[in-house]
This record gives structure tokens, C-alpha cells and sequence, in this order.
């Protein structure tokens, strides 16, 4: 089916050609007629612009390529382990979490995706304009490539509005009307999509803060509502405390959260909890 994570779908094709034309269009009309791309400040711009721009095009790729994270057909929950996922199946109603679609036991934070047909581990959300999941293997590279592409897309529009109001100044039109409707798809283009990105970025930000996924978040606040109703307060068991939760998502090395490299976050199959961690006051 075309729509299996791997194919490149209509929405992917859309998102290559958006990055071509902003690309095309920041550079060659943009920088070009506002500093002239032969100049050191036309060239030092276009470099830069150009390695964002290819940052963010390698990232995307990866981010749709990248396997989101399979539950091993060897998985099996161990519930005598201490470090065991024991909370969540207690917090699940005493039930070990099994797939029925797939007929295996899912991780905890798994979940099955019904575009994917499976279960994908640490599972964020399933994104049509990668045409894969989001889950435990590229849930860094996909906020990696939203940083980039934020980035690029600042950059871009600062480019834009420079050469506008320069124009302005000099009460010139950008030379030749094909230019000009150039520069006004790409401003028109530019303000929703930077938009977009940016509220993306920052509430994955604010997920991350919590160790939360997507789903977790909904699901949390479903248990909240419950908790709340028998007088208990909901904690959410992955939350670890902000530099924890950063780690456990970005990596260990902090200058390393921006490069697309998921080592050393774990298998996906386990998670620390809160409950793990000696607290000098017992867990509600
Ligand atoms: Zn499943
Ligand atoms: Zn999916």
C-alpha cells in the first residue's frame, strides 16, 4: 500500500517542493537581488542559508526513513523485575498491556498505530508529512529537523523583509515581474509555515520538559480528570525532572541535542520512572 511508512506520498513531495522553492527563491532572487550572490556578504549569506537549508533536507529525510521503534518478537514483560514497567501496568488496571491486533505485549509508552499496522514503541504520533510514526528511534531526529527548519525559516523571512524594505528605501521594485511574485509566494508561504513550525517546536518543548509523548499528554489529562475525582493527585511516572527528562530524550551530551544522533537513549522496551528514584518523601 502506498501509504506504508517508507513510500513517498503526496504530502512528502509537497514538503520537497516547498524546501526547493523557499531554498530556490531566498538565494537566487532574495540574496541575489538585495546584496548580489557574488558579493562576501551575498556569499557569506548564501552558505549559510544553504547548510540550513540542507541540514533540515537530511534531517527530513532521516526522519522519514528512520524506523520509529519495533516491539522485538522475543518481548516479553517481566513483572518481577524492580525496574520492570510495573507502574504503568498497575496504573493500566492490573492488566499487562497486550496488542490484540498484533497478538504480542507491548512496552510500556508503545502503542499500536493504525496507518502503520504495529505497534511502535514510545510512540508520539503518526505524521502524514513524513508519512511515518513518530516513536522512540526518530522522535529526536523529527524535532531536529522542526529545529532547523524554525531556524530557516526565521532566517529566510529576516532575508525577505531586508530586501523589502531596502526596496522600500530606495523606492525600487525588485527587477522584473517574475521576481516580484517570486518574493510575494515566498512571504505568503513563509508566515503560516513559520508559524506552524514554531507552535510545533515549542509545544514538543513542552513535552519534553515533562517527559510526556503526545498521547500521554491526552491520556494524562483523561487521568487527571479520574484522579481528581476520587480526591487523588494524577503524577505522570516519566517524569523525572527537567534535566532527566531533556537526557532521556535529547542524550546525554548537550552539545549534541541538535545533531541528529539518537544513541544512548535506551532500547524503548523500559523506561526510568519517578518511582524509581529514592525520593525523601513517598510517591503519592
Ligand atoms: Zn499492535
Ligand atoms: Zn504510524
Amino acid at each position: 500500500m502506498s501509504s506504508q511508512p517508507g513510500y513517498v506520498t503526496l504530502p512528502i513531495l509537497t514538503v520537497l517542493a516547498a524546501i526547493g522553492y523557499l531554498y530556490y527563491t531566498t538565494v537566487f532572487v532574495v540574496i541575489g537581488e538585495w546584496l548580489g550572490i557574488a558579493t562576501a556578504a551575498g556569499l557569506a549569506n548564501a552558505a549559510a542559508f544553504t547548510a540550513l537549508a540542507a541540514a533540515s533536507l537530511v534531517t527530513y529525510a532521516m526522519a522519514v526513513f528512520t524506523d520509529p521503534g519495533r516491539v522485538p518478537a522475543s518481548f516479553v514483560p517481566d513483572v518481577e523485575d524492580p525496574d520492570s514497567p510495573i507502574h504503568e501496568i498497575k496504573r493500566k488496571g492490573g492488566d499487562l498491556r497486550y496488542c490484540q491486533k498484533c497478538s504480542h505485549y507491548k512496552p510500556p509508552r508503545a502503542h499500536h498505530c493504525r496507518v502503520c499496522k504495529r505497534c511502535v514503541l514510545r510512540m508520539d504520533h503518526h505524521c502524514i508529512w513524513i508519512n511515518n510514526c513518530v516513536g522512540h528511534e526518530n522522535y529526536k531526529i523529527f524535532l531536529v529537523f522542526v529545529f532547523y527548519a524554525v531556524i530557516a525559516c526565521i532566517y529566510s523571512m529576516v532575508l525577505l523583509l531586508g530586501s523589502a524594505s531596502q526596496n522600500l528605501q530606495k523606492d525600487q521594485q525588485p527587477s522584473g515581474d517574475s521576481s516580484r511574485t517570486s518574493i510575494i509566494v515566498c512571504g505568503v508561504l513563509l508566515c503560516p509555515l513559520t508559524l506552524a513550525l514554531t507552535i510545533l517546536l515549542g509545544w514538543h518543548i513542552y513535552l519534553i520538559l515533562q517527559n510526556k509523548t503526545t498521547i500521554e499528554y491526552h491520556e494524562g489529562v483523561r487521568a487527571m480528570w479520574l484522579a481528581e475525582k476520587v480526591g487523588n493527585v494524577y503524577r505522570h511516572p516519566y517524569n523525572l525532572g527537567v534535566y532527566e527528562n531533556l537526557v532521556s530524550v535529547l542524550g546525554p551530551n548537550i552539545f549534541c541535542w541538535v545533531c541528529p544522533i539518537s544513541k544512548n537513549i535506551g532500547s524503548g522496551l523500559r523506561f526510568r520512572t519517578s518511582y524509581d528514584i529514592p525520593l525523601s518523601t513517598p510517591p503519592l
